[in-house]
């Protein structure tokens, strides 16, 4: 089965860049499959109590449909899909 490649650049969204993903969740909305998960960055940044550090992480690939919807909808354009 072909692999799909998903990934979310961190310096656009996330702990280290200008989005906070809980004010856009486009991505979250525009993905039929759900292949995100929308998580606080527990135990990967320098301080693990900071409710501030969201970020996206694509979970489950193997259910992308490669419709791009993500990839669209992203202000940041902070997505990059491909197999
Ligand atoms: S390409 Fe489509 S199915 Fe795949 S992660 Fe993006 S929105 Fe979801
Ligand atoms: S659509 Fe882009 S900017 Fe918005 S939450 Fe998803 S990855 Fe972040």
């Amino acid at each position: 089965m072909e692999k799909i490649r998903i990934e979310i650049d961190y310096t656009k969204c996330g702990e280290s860049g200008k989005v906070d993903p809980r004010d856009c969740c486009k991505c979250l909305r525009a993905c039929d499959p759900a292949v995100f998960i929308m998580h606080e960055t527990l135990g990967v940044e320098q301080d693990p109590i900071d409710p501030q550090l969201w970020r996206i992480t694509p979970v489950w690939n193997s259910l992308c449909t490669k419709c791009m919807k993500c990839v669209e909808v992203c202000p940041e354009k902070a997505i990059r899909v491909w197999w």
